[in-house]
């Protein structure tokens, strides 16, 4: 019995899950790792696993709510168009020597929705500009990498309103160690199975090479044209460096990469998106030749238009993912402020950079092969649901012919 709003022992679990299924981590190999304070526990626990999975050095970068806010309300003007590229150069130059990266998250997802919307998106571009160098390394995947969460306090306030903190907390904790499925007997052993069911789905998909998906449902008819050469990707994958990972926990999606020239139609958002600190609720827009040319929400709107604004692939599709209705994060029934949950509870496209992992041979291309098979490229990546129970989805192969993909939300 514990008091513990965080059950030590699952995340200790969780810990050990992430570093040998999420990283895969292999002897001698360091480990560089970002985390806000609030989840120092776990950042503990997973330097524990690391080390005792032979880890060569583990590096924990720790962010800090409070030190964020004290930018935003004393910094001067001068202080948003600032980035710690100096920090970023050094973890591409870790990650070029083979590196792992861990990155915990459970930020506070309304941190930033009181300030200046013109210098959280100032503080945003600069910082994308200067994490690119390392940032390519992991959309390149040449270095197993993995995502994982801590219930943080504060997240778990918003997720559940109506609790006292305490119970929210254990309320959030229990429904990550069940998303990131380490309830069961042997989660190493269930989560190989959850990744065999996964490829079953990429080999299907793969098997029928579609060049579009057309999605239809309340507010949305939209064709999205997927990338020549595309690849479905989902669960388990080998990084360039050889080492198969999960990069997400948890993980439901099976995605690819759109054509960044060949989206037509409208869309209309299922759920609200929370990015950096804002809540962007309604979002509704219409593609023409792959570019955004309408868009509006019902709240944070000027959030989303300063984003859709970052560059010239911002208002571009850079992924595209299928999760079925029934997933075990989308009958949690809710919603998580955090796209690595609330992306497995539904179908999503994202704005922005492509994986070039989603293309057959991926890693060989270079960046310009990558485009002119149609993957898109930004310092953004920002990814929203348009799944639901209502969405249909037909496969249309390159002679026309529509396949059923999804019929109300799941696998047809
Ligand atoms: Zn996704
Ligand atoms: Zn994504």
């Amino acid at each position: 019995m514990t008091t513990d709003p965080i059950n030590p022992e699952m995340l200790d679990r969780l810990a050990e899950v992430a570093v040998r299924v999420g990283l895969n981590l292999q002897e001698g190999q360091d480990l560089v790792m970002t985390a806000p304070s609030s989840a120092l526990p776990f950042v503990r626990r997973i330097a524990h696993h690391a080390y005792r999975a032979g880890a060569g050095l583990v590096t924990p970068l720790i962010s800090d709510e409070a030190v964020t806010l004290a930018r935003f309300r004393e910094g001067s003007d001068a202080s948003f168009d600032r980035a710690a590229g100096w920090l970023y150069n050094g973890m591409a130059e870790a990650f070029g020597a083979n590196a792992a990266r861990m990155a915990v998250v459970g930020d506070n997802p309304m941190m930033l929705s009181a300030e200046d919307p013109e210098k959280v998106a100032r503080a945003n571009k600069a910082n994308s500009l200067a994490y690119r160098p390392a940032m390519e390394k992991i959309v390149t995947f040449k270095i197993n990498w993995n995502l994982t969460a801590y219930p943080n306090p504060a997240w778990a306030q918003l997720v559940f309103p109506d609790l006292p903190q305490a119970e929210a907390t254990r309320r959030l904790a229990e429904a990550i160690f069940a998303a990131s499925r380490i309830t069961g007997e042997d989660p190493v052993a269930d989560w190989a199975a959850h990744n065999a069911e996964l490829r079953k789905r990429t080999d299907w998909l793969n098997g029928h090479r579609f060049s579009a998906l057309h999605f239809t449902g309340p507010g949305t008819d939209l064709t999205v044209g997927l990338a020549d050469g595309h690849e479905w990707n989902g669960g388990a994958a080998p990084a360039q460096n050889g080492v198969i990972c999960n990069p997400n926990i948890p993980t439901e999606e099976v995605f690819t990469t759109p054509h960044a020239r060949r989206v037509e139609g409208t869309v209309r958002a299922t759920k609200p998106l929370s990015h950096q600190g804002t809540l962007i609720e309604d979002i509704a827009v219409r593609f023409e030749g792959g570019r955004i040319v309408e868009a509006s929400a019902s709240k944070g709107e000027k959030v989303l238009l300063k984003v859709l604004d970052s560059d010239e692939g911002a208002r571009r599709l850079g992924e595209v993912a299928l999760v079925p209705h029934s997933s075990p994060i989308s009958q949690s029934g809710l919603l998580f402020y955090n796209t690595l949950f609330d992306e497995n509870a539904a179908c999503h496209i994202a704005l922005g950079q492509c994986y070039s992992k989603c293309f057959v041979d991926g890693a060989k291309l270079s960046p310009e092969e990558v485009a002119a098979k149609g993957g898109n490229s930004s310092v953004i990546h920002i990814d929203w649901m348009i799944g639901s129970d209502e969405i249909d989805i037909d496969g249309i192969a390159e002679d026309g012919t529509h396949t059923p993909v999804f019929r109300k939300g799941e696998w047809a």
